[in-house]
This record gives C-alpha cells, sequence and structure tokens, in this order.
C-alpha cells in the first residue's frame, strides 16, 4: 500500500504522517544497541559491520557512533526511492561537503 502522506494531494502538509517507512540504525547490529550506546561494547566488534558499506572494520568504529543523522537519512531515502546508500557511503558523502569535521585532536564533530 502506497503512503498517503507521499501521494500528491492524497491529504494536505498538517496531516502528513508517513506509512511503512522502514527502521535504519547507525549500529548494523540492532540487537547490539544497549551493549555498545549504555554497556561500553566495542562497536567495532559489530558482526554485520560490513553491511555499512565501511571500508574496514574499523571505520566503522570509528564513525558509527556519529552516523544518527545519516541513519536517519536512510529512513527518508529509503521511504521515497525504495532504496539507500549504506551508512558509511551516506557519511563519506556528507563529509565531502563539510560535515562531520575532525579536530587536530582527531575528535568527530557531528552534525
Ligand atoms: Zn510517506
Amino acid at each position: 500500500m502506497r503512503c498517503l502522506a507521499c501521494t500528491p494531494g492524497a491529504c494536505s502538509s498538517e496531516q502528513a504522517l508517513h506509512d511503512g517507512v522502514a527502521l535504519f540504525t547507525q549500529y548494523m547490529s540492532p540487537e547490539q544497541i544497549a551493549a555498545i550506546a549504555y554497556h561500553g561494547a566495542d562497536a567495532a566488534d559489530d558482526p554485520l559491520w560490513h553491511l555499512s558499506g565501511a571500508a574496514s572494520q574499523a571505520e566503522y568504529g570509528r564513525w558509527c557512533r556519529h552516523c544518527c543523522g545519516m541513519a536517519c537519512l536512510q529512513m527518508v531515502l529509503d521511504h521515497r526511492d525504495g532504496h539507500t546508500p549504506p551508512l558509511l557511503e551516506l557519511l563519506r558523502g556528507c563529509r565531502a561537503y563539510g560535515g562531520y569535521v575532525e579536530d587536530d585532536a582527531g575528535q568527530i564533530k557531528g552534525l
């Protein structure tokens, strides 16, 4: 069933509530989110890291904690287009436009 909020003329902008939006997270293994976010687990140990589009486990581990905005973008793109680029591919694109700056100390400034 097509999303009414995405159907031109089907509803007003005040009524826009999208149906069927797939969930994307910044971690490739959703069952590990609590361990990573709250219990200090190393995100790089996520066995599904390769699904992120990262070139290496280390790249995934370094960046995924900062990718909540890219995960949200994935939900938007997937809902609109039926597909989305991988998380780290979006991150690289965002960095090319000045997002996710690393300072001289190597700290990542998120969006
Ligand atoms: Zn929609």
